[in-house]
């Protein structure tokens, strides 16, 4: 891990605040070495795997090199796929976010191109496309490429597996001669490479090589879960092993404040170290670690650098690490000092593909886990509660509550079922939060992917509208409007789709509740 700063390298106070916007503590190493070259105007081709933050390596310079007072077309980024141009042009967005009035677009197939035309009619300084559809705009002159400093070939590898090699060239051929050309590759096959030395002047070529480290003796394990799902499967796997201390790792600070806010409302007792953080701050909530008065710390990379705490039994890698050598110093916070250790890390979808990565780099294998069942977390809980019966046994002086059993006994209760409701009763207690379900329990309620429709019993007769329900969800449950998705309102009735992940919340809080003074029955939809 480099020790560089964004602070150190020689970009704009505009993109040093939005990536501090963004969360990002330090560049990541293909970042810091790609973007002081492609700043002094040098072709680069950047070799580095998925998810290691290519994006802003040609982002941040490609904002730069922006002439603001020229509103045409300056810099071409292709992408192999639509979401890929989607993804890019949204974080060239967030990075670009303190330039006043640069306009970006990104244009890809499948999206009329009427409304493309009418966007880059309005001047667009950079673009972000699909091969096909850049060239398709080049053809029409509805993208004129004489002012064109830059071309970006983002993915290259795979657009060439995806068959754009002549789309590609014919692109590249029209550009102005007096260009940088950028590429960016996870893989360099022979391909790329002759790419590059068509394309290319002078390339300087940068690499992202990793440095083998020892990996800790640990079990690691990792779990689907997505995103929607990380809190609660944090929560049960805490719940579950109980670990003394914990750091749970996560990509950004505001995931770091985030994450903590999230788990001290269910009650845990966590706190964030980012590097933004004062010295005298991090040692606060570092003596509150080692003391054990905070039993979470959720932690960024490079906040984590400095933990040396032995008696940390479990890392959670609540993101997937940005770099495999990140994985490798992550885990080895806990089994310090020849103890146990547990590490777990999150995937989701594609993503198993960058634990293959790791595995690979650190030769170890990370078994798969099955995300625990509530009634898999209740049984961990019942025998931890049972044993602590048993340890109060033991200890005896126990004759002033025997005799108020006898009391009931004498009453005919049978001892068994008064020892099975004092045990119900005190678990209860205990478990003040009650595990939520995840909101996997409820059934197919027709919503769009990631939503859950709900029923609720007012609807036009009572004079709602969508900004009432809108505004009693929000009201009531604190989350952001924005997040409720299609509302359907009929005359007796109305739907609401909300996230997966708020819809137990929703229910339970609405349930009690009035729309528009009215009280309302609400429940999951019945599939269509
Ligand atoms: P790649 O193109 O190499 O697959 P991306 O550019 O899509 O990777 O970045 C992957 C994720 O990492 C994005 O969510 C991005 O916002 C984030 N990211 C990029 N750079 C940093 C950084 N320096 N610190 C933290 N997160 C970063
Ligand atoms: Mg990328």
């Amino acid at each position: 891990m480099g020790k560089i700063k964004f602070e150190d390298l020689p970009i704009s106070e505009e993109s040093k605040k939005a990536v501090a916007d963004m969360g990002f503590e330090e560049p990541s190493p293909i970042q810091e070495k790609a973007i002081p070259l492609i700043l002094e105007g040098k072709d680069v081709t950047g070799q580095a795997q998925t998810g290691t933050g290519k994006t802003a390596a040609f982002g941040i310079p490609a904002i730069e090199m922006i002439e603001s007072e020229n509103k045409k077309l300056q810099v071409i980024i292709l992408c192999p796929t639509r979401e890929l141009a989607i993804q890019a042009s949204q974080e060239i967005n967030k990075l670009s976010k303190y330039k006043e009035g640069l306009t970006i677009l990104a244009v890809y197939g499948g999206q009329p191109i009427d409304r493309q035309i009418k966007a880059l009619k309005r001047g667009v300084q950079i673009v972000i496309g699909t091969p096909g559809r850049v060239m398709d705009h080049m053809r029409r002159k509805t993208l004129r490429v004489d002012d064109v400093k830059m071309v970006v070939l983002d993915e290259a590898d795979e657009m060439l597996d995806m068959g754009f090699r002549e789309d590609i060239e014919t692109i590249v051929q029209d550009m102005p001669e007096e260009r940088q050309t950028i590429l960016f590759s996870a893989t360099m096959p022979k391909a790329i490479l002759d790419l590059s030395r068509k394309y290319q002047e002078d390339p300087k070529l940068v690499k992202v090589v990793h440095k083998q480290l020892t990996v800790p003796n640990i079990e690691q394990k990792y779990l689907e879960v997505k995103e929607s799902a990380k809190l609660e499967v944090l929560s049960r796997l805490i719940d579950m092993c109980n670990p003394k201390l914990s750091v749970v790792f996560c990509n950004t600070k505001k995931r770091v404040d985030e994450v903590v806010a999230q788990l001290q409302s269910r009650g845990y007792f966590a706190d964030g170290l980012h590097g933004d953080m004062k010295q005298p701050q991090r040692d606060r909530v570092m003596n509150k670690f080692r003391n054990g008065t905070v039993e979470i710390l959720v932690a960024t990379d490079v906040a984590a650098r400095g933990i040396d705490v032995d008696d940390v039994e479990a890392v959670f890698n609540y993101d997937l690490p940005q770099d495999e050598e990140y994985y490798v110093h992550r885990i080895g916070r806990t089994g310090r000092a020849g103890r146990a250790g547990a590490a777990y890390t999150f995937v989701a979808g594609k993503a198993i593909r960058k634990l293959k990565d790791i595995e690979r780099y650190t030769k170890t294998k990370i078994k798969r886990r099955e995300v625990p069942s509530i009634s898999d977390v209740e049984e961990i809980k019942t025998s931890a509660f049972l044993q602590k019966v048993k340890d109060s046994i033991e200890e005896g002086h126990l004759g002033k509550y025997i005799d108020f059993i006898e009391k009931l006994l004498d009453e005919d209760y049978a001892s068994i079922d008064v020892a099975a409701a004092l045990l119900k009763m005190s678990m209860r207690q205990e478990n003040k939060e009650e595990v939520e379900p995840l909101s996997d329990d409820i059934g197919d309620t027709g919503a769009e992917q990631g939503m859950v429709r709900l029923f609720i019993n007012v609807g036009r007769n009572n004079k709602i509208q969508a900004k009432d329900v809108i505004g009693a969800i929000a009201g009531e449950t604190g989350m952001a409007g924005k997040l409720i998705g299609k509302i359907d309102i009929y005359e007796k009735f109305t739907f609401v789709e909300v996230p997966k992940e708020y819809a137990k919340q929703v229910l339970n809080i609405m349930k009690n509740n009035t729309i528009k003074g009215k009280k309302i029955n609400i429940e999951p939809a019945n599939a269509r």
